[in-house]
């Protein structure tokens, strides 16, 4: 069992019999009828006009932003961001977009004050501030309607776009136990990861209006995503968002368990209310030899990132009765 990320699940048996008999074309020439059904079927879904079926979730971001911002534009994002911390600065090596970080508050919401003070005045010495981009879920923390509500007034007010990366927002949906269209109503532009705790292998979806999904499928091709038989890819993405997103809820409660069960270890310091979806942190003491324990349960088949604080990620592919034996082999470990 693997406690390192939603990342590492596995395709279900419906998706691979779905892949083996997907009907396929070339994408790059639009001939894919799979990817094509996806496309149309997940724009539809998720209320916008279009969507481009993308090699990952870094890809989708990218894309995004690129569509949204030219050279020398900027955007607003949290200190906490994936797609500032983690995606190897792409928007500013590839698109020549400059990112304005923000402090994320505890909860992952970024403060409106701060945001409205990095906004740039039309100023030939600064870059100019296009887009305020958001994440949802953060840190496995799901940012409320009435703040998304919010952050589409502030970027109407202000002449902003506002991009969502959602690589794990069915799990925010799924915690709010909203339709998928109440949180995507508020932005311009949203992705979503199939491959994490949805279980697809590969795949993620950007979501925007017709220009903008035609502009980012130009840069697609231009960063070498543009896939020919990808219909393999898209079908078993389509089952992702239509099978597999009521098995969130069993991660959501899964986490919770883990939560509480770290939470009675010696050592580790958790509270398990803050635990929101699938994804649970605690803070150890300095007395917690981590790195050894996480090696002792390598040889037991279980495998955890060591690390102060330590993330576990609930998915599909690790049971209650996993997170019972990971929780036993923790206490005679710590001993
Ligand atoms: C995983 C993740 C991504 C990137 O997805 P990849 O498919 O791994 O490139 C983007 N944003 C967030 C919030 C993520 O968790």
């Amino acid at each position: 069992m693997d406690f390192r990320s939603d990342t590492v699940t596995k395709p279900t048996d419906a998706m691979r019999a779905a892949m083996a008999r997907a009907e396929v074309g070339d994408d790059v020439y639009g001939d894919d009828p799979t990817v094509n059904d996806l496309e149309q079927w997940a724009a539809q879904q998720h209320g916008f006009e279009a969507a481009l079926f993308t090699t990952s979730g870094t890809q989708a971001n990218l894309l995004g932003l690129m569509a949204h911002c030219e050279r020398g534009d900027e955007y607003l994002c949290g200190q906490q961001a994936h797609n500032y911390k983690f995606e190897a600065g792409g928007a500013a090596v590839l698109g020549s977009i400059q990112p304005q970080p923000i402090e994320n508050n505890p909860d992952g919401t970024l403060d409106f004050a701060k945001l409205k003070a990095a906004i740039k005045p039309d100023d030939c010495h600064f870059a100019r501030t296009k887009l305020l981009s958001l994440e949802n879920t953060i840190n496995g923390k799901v940012l409320p309607l009435a703040y998304l509500a919010e952050a589409r007034e502030f970027v109407d007010q202000h002449g902003l776009s506002l991009h969502l990366d959602g690589a794990r927002v069915y799990n925010a949906a799924v915690a709010l136990d909203v339709d998928i269209k109440e949180i995507a109503q508020y932005f311009d532009s949203m992705t979503i990861c199939l491959s994490k705790g949805l279980s697809a292998p590969i795949g993620s979806l950007l979501l925007g209006n017709k220009a903008f999904i035609a502009k980012a499928r130009r840069l697609r091709k231009m960063v070498g995503g543009g896939m020919r038989q990808a219909g393999i890819l898209a079908a078993a993405g389509k089952l992702a968002l239509t099978e597999q997103v009521t098995q969130l809820k069993t991660d959501h409660q899964n986490a919770k368990k883990l939560a509480i069960g770290l939470s009675e270890l010696a050592g580790f310091s958790v509270n398990p209310n803050f635990v929101e979806t699938n994804i649970v942190f605690a803070k150890l003491d300095e007395s917690v030899q981590i790195g050894q324990i996480a090696q002792q349960l390598k040889t037991d088949g279980i495998t955890i990132s060591p690390g102060n604080p330590i993330r576990f990620v609930t998915h599909k592919d690790v049971t209650s009765a996993d997170i019972d034996l990971l929780l036993t082999k923790l206490a005679q470990y710590l001993k």
